[in-house]
C-alpha cells in the first residue's frame, strides 16, 4: 500500500500513512538512525550551543538587512559574468526559466536535489514545454520514477525500502535488479552518466548565497551537483531569496551545522562554491550562468513578527527527525512540498489560505523537539500555537472544541476547583483504566484512541509533587538548582493567577 496522497485533509492523509506499515516502519528507521547521529554530532562537537546561537545571530542579521545583503549579492554575481534574475512569484520564475531553455533549444535539463524547484513545480512545467528534466540525487531520481513529491527536507526517498526501491528501479532497467543498495546505486549511476553527457542544461538549488563575493554554495553527498554545475554548458540556478549569508566566514559557521544537523556528518562530502561561469583559464564549468532568485511569499514574513525568523532556516530536516508526528506519519500527510515542524509553519506562511493551510498546525503535539533540534533555534512551536490561534480568530475553530476551551480555562484558572477537578477525574478514571491506560474509544477518546492509549491521570499532581520535592530537598539539606526552583516558581505564580504561560 503507498501512503502517497496529496489531497484531501491533513486527518485523512495522515490516517492513510498511519495504516502504512511499510511507510511507518522506513520512515521511523531513518528518522532515529539521523536523530542520534544528530545528537552524537552536537555532542562531540564540544561547544554546540555557542555554536549554535551564532548560526542565528548570523541568520538574525542577515534578514535583518536582507535588501543591503541581496544587492550586494546580485552586484557581485552580475560582475562575475551571472544573469540574475528576480521572481516576485513563482509563476514568473517558472516562466523565467521556460524562457532560458527555450533560448537554447533545451532537450534535456539534468537537476541536482532543490526544494525551491519543488515548491514550483518546475519538472512539470518544463515537461510541459517538451523539456526533459530528470533529477540527478538518487532519492530525487527514486521519487521521480515513482511519480511522488519527496516526503523529507533532505532524505525525499526517506518513506521507501530498498525492495519498493528495487522495484522500481528494476521497471527503468528492464530487468529484475537484486534488492542490494550497492547494485541498485551502481544502476542509477550509469544510468545517470549518460544522462549528465546529453544535458543542455544543469539546474540546482543553493544552500547559501554569499554576498560578499557574489557566489552560490552546494552542499551534497553523491557528487551529482558537480556533474549537474559543470558538465552541461547552461546553469540554472534557482534560489530562495533568504539563503543570503554575509560572508565566507559566516559559511564556516553554517558548514559546522548544517551537516551535523541533517545527517550527523561533520562535513559534507561535497562542498561546491560557485564564482560566475567558466573563464578561460577554468577546466570546466558552465559557459552560461543564470540565478533566479525566489520570493514567492517570502516576503511576506518579513517584518511580520511571527513569521520572520522562518527566514532563518537553513533546510537542514534535524526538526523533522526530533518530531514524534513526523516519525509516524512521514512527509506527504503535511500535503505542501515541505513536511514536519517547519513545512507545518512554512506552508501556511507562504499560502494566504488561511482556512486550507492553517489545519495542519494540529498536525503537532507542541512538545518543543523540533526547537531543540534546531541549529538555527527558530521557536517553531510558538508558531504553531500562533497559527491554531490564528485559525480560531478566523472562525474556523470547531464550536464543541470551543466550548472545551473555554471550560477547561475556567476551571485551570481556579486552583481550587482545578484541585477538586483532578481528584474527582483521579477517583472516576478507576472505572475506565484497562491495563495501565484509558482504552475507551468514544466521544473525544475515539480518535485519540485509535492509534494510542491514553494516559491515566497521575496519582499526585504536578503541584503536589512540586510540594514533595521541596520538603524532600529541605529535610535532606540539599539545595535545589537555583534555576529550577525560579522556573517552577514562577510556573505556579503564573498558574494561581490564571495565566496559561509561555510554552518552552
Ligand atoms: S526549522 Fe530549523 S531544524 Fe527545521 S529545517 Fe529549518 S533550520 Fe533545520
Amino acid at each position: 500500500m503507498s501512503a502517497y496522497k496529496t489531497k484531501g485533509s491533513v486527518k485523512e492523509r495522515a490516517e492513510l500513512a498511519l495504516n502504512d506499515d511499510f511507510l511507518r516502519k522506513a520512515v521511523k528507521f531513518t528518522t532515529e538512525r539521523l536523530r542520534i547521529g544528530k545528537m552524537n554530532a552536537a555532542e562531540q562537537h564540544g561547544n554546540w550551543e555557542e555554536w549554535r546561537e551564532r548560526g542565528r545571530q548570523i541568520r538574525l542579521h542577515t534578514i535583518a538587512h536582507l535588501d543591503y545583503y541581496l544587492n550586494l549579492f546580485v552586484e557581485n554575481a552580475r560582475a562575475n559574468g551571472v544573469h540574475v534574475h528576480f521572481a516576485p512569484t513563482g509563476a514568473e520564475a517558472v516562466r523565467i526559466a521556460l524562457a532560458v531553455a527555450q533560448s537554447k533549444a533545451a532537450k534535456t535539463v539534468v537537476k541536482s536535489k532543490s526544494m525551491v524547484t519543488e515548491e514550483l513545480h518546475l519538472n512539470h512545467a518544463l515537461q510541459d514545454i517538451g523539456v526533459e528534466a530528470i533529477e540527478t540525487d538518487l532519492g530525487e531520481y527514486i521519487i521521480q520514477l515513482a511519480g511522488e513529491t519527496p516526503s523529507h527536507i533532505i532524505i525525499p526517498a526517506i518513506h521507501k525500502n530498498r525492495y519498493q526501491i528495487a522495484e522500481l528501479l528494476s521497471k527503468e532497467a528492464g530487468e529484475a535488479l537484486e534488492a542490494d543498495t550497492t547494485i541498485l546505486a551502481g544502476f542509477v549511476r550509469k544510468k545517470l552518466r549518460e544522462k549528465f553527457l546529453e544535458a543542455d542544461i544543469g539546474m540546482t538549488g543553493c544552500n547559501f548565497a554569499i554576498a560578499e563575493t557574489g557566489s552560490m554554495v552546494l552542499f551534497e553527498n553523491e557528487g551529482n551537483a558537480r556533474m549537474v554545475t559543470t558538465v552541461p554548458k547552461t546553469q540554472i540556478t534557482l534560489m530562495g531569496m533568504e539563503r543570503i549569508i554575509p560572508s565566507w566566514t559566516d559559511l564556516e559557521v553554517m558548514a559546522t551545522l548544517l551537516p551535523r544537523s541533517a545527517t550527523g556528518q561533520k562535513l559534507t562530502v561535497y562542498m561546491s562554491g560557485i564564482t560566475g561561469p567558466r573563464r578561460t583559464e577554468d577546466a570546466d564549468g558552465p559557459e552560461e550562468m543564470h540565478i533566479i532568485i525566489v520570493d514567492n511569499g517570502r516576503s511576506n514574513q518579513l517584518g511580520d513578527p511571527e513569521f520572520q525568523e522562518l527566514l532563518n532556516c537553513i533546510r537542514c530536516g534535524a526538526c523533522l527527525n526530533a518530531c514524534p508526528v513526523y516519525r509516524h506519519i512521514g512527509g506527504h500527510a503535511y500535503g505542501g512540498t515541505y513536511s514536519g515542524p517547519i513545512g507545518a509553519v512554512l506552508t501556511p506562511a507562504l499560502q494566504k489560505n488561511v482556512a486550507e493551510w492553517d489545519d495542519i498546525a494540529n498536525a503537532s503535539s507542541l512538545c518543543g523537539a523540533c526547537y531543540e533540534a534546531c541549529p538555527v533555534k527558530i521557536p517553531l512551536h510558538d508558531m504553531l500555537v500562533y497559527l491554531r490561534r490564528r485559525k480560531v480568530e478566523a472562525g474556523h475553530g470547531k464550536a464543541l472544541e470551543t466550548i472545551g476551551m473555554r471550560g477547561f480555562g475556567t476551571v485551570a484558572g481556579q486552583p481550587g476547583i482545578m484541585g477538586a477537578a483532578v481528584k474527582l477525574g483521579q477517583l472516576g478514571q478507576r472505572l475506565v483504566v484497562r491495563d495501565g491506560g484509558i482504552r475507551l474509544k468514544v466521544g473525544p477518546l475515539k480518535g485519540w484512541n485509535k492509534y494510542r492509549v491514553a494516559p491515566t491521570l497521575a496519582k499526585r499532581s504536578f503541584r503536589q509533587q512540586w510540594e514533595a520535592l521541596k520538603r524532600e530537598t529541605a529535610n535532606t539539606g540539599q539545595t535545589m538548582d537555583p534555576v529550577v526552583k525560579a522556573r517552577m516558581e514562577a510556573i505556579l505564580k503564573e498558574r494561581a493567577k490564571g495565566g496559561g504561560g509561555r510554552h518552552g
